[in-house]
């Protein structure tokens, strides 16, 4: 969708955000009740912040990724609902692909509950940790049933 280059979102009682998913805060730019959304669109920070932003803004492996410069850590609201601050996305497959060559994999672990309110978000961390063996043996477990199992007949018609 691209958020703030080619669409907004606007909350119920007229906030502005350059998404309807994105947290309220810190995304809200303006309230089309006081101003007009044209002026919301070109002169508020928080709207716009996909036409200005730079590689400056992220960090962790995004930051140090071939695609850095085109994917801007992906979706804004997915980052920064999980993480508490856009610029990494561990939501990522390329990601997990290049972190399995390495024999790591990522874990998310609950840092904060959220509030409860409209629009808000908990926080977690991203933890690494070896990619166990056992997962490439389930996957292949998985992948070529046993004989046993597949002579079961369909549970469906
Ligand atoms: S979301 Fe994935 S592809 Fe995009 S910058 Fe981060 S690691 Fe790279």
């Amino acid at each position: 969708m691209r958020a703030g280059q080619y669409v907004i979102g606007i909350e119920s009682d007229g906030k502005v955000k350059g998404c309807p998913s994105l947290p309220t805060e810190p995304y809200v730019g303006g309230n089309v009740r006081d101003q007009a959304v044209r002026e919301i669109w070109e002169t508020s920070p928080e709207v716009r912040f996909t036409r200005d932003r730079t590689t400056d803004e992220l960090w962790g492996f995004c930051k140090t990724c071939y695609y850095a410069e085109t994917c801007m850590a992906g979706c804004s609201w997915t980052a920064h609902c999980t993480l508490g601050r856009r610029g990494n996305n561990p939501f990522c497959y390329h990601r997990a692909k290049q972190l399995e060559k390495q024999g790591i994999r990522e874990r998310l672990q609950k840092k904060e509950e959220a509030p409860q309110q409209p629009y808000d978000f908990g926080r977690y961390e991203i933890l690494e940790e070896p990619l166990p063996v056992a997962t490439s043996d389930a996957a292949a477990a998985t992948a070529a049933p046993s004989a046993e199992n597949s002579a079961r007949p369909d549970p469906l018609p």
